[in-house]
């Protein structure tokens, strides 16, 4: 059984109700060294994030916390980020939400995924059909991609001409 979060239905309940704190989740295989990160950052930077070229959210960051990883994808390094939110302003596509660069989050909204009641109770605390258990598989007909092993997500791939 695999977690699906739909992020395009995540983006269209956000813009419903801008007031609205999303509960986050994290899910990490093994022992993470480099600081936490929702799943909803690790999946913008994986699928909606455009790969510019010359990356300006890169040059930007007055504290070298971004980089490429081999891939392409940009990578954010939280021990170096100051959350100055530079990189959301320039970004030209709007790529980066400004809540990806709290410090410090509410832990009563964040949710480990590796844990199978967090699981449940961060569907419930999801709007409603955001986030849901599938038997499914990674299944680009229908915009699903796959984050890691236990983690599925839904969302427009961005594709370059290059891929
Ligand atoms: S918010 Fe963090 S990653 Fe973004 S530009 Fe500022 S220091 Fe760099
Ligand atoms: S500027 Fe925006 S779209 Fe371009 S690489 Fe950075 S985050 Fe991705």
């Amino acid at each position: 059984m695999k977690i699906l979060i739909d992020m395009i239905k995540l983006r269209a309940a956000m813009i419903e109700n801008s007031t609205m704190t999303l509960p986050e989740a994290y899910f990490y295989p093994s022992a993470n060294t480099n600081g936490l990160k929702t799943i909803r950052e690790l999946a913008t930077f994986r699928f909606t994030c455009r790969k510019c070229e010359d990356a300006p959210c890169i040059s930007v960051c007055p504290a070298e916390a971004l980089e490429k990883d081999e891939d392409g994808i940009i990578t954010r390094f939280t021990n170096l980020c100051v959350s100055c939110k530079s990189c959301v302003t320039i970004c030209p596509f709007g790529t980066m939400m400004t809540d990806f660069f709290k410090h410090h989050r509410n832990r009563d909204i964040l949710y480990d995924l590796k844990d199978g009641n967090a699981v449940e109770k961060f569907i419930k605390a999801c709007p409603a059909g955001t986030v849901t258990l599938t038997d499914e598989d990674e299944s680009p007909a229908k915009n699903i991609y796959r984050l890691n092993d236990k983690v599925l997500i839904k969302d427009y791939l961005y594709i370059t001409e290059k891929q």
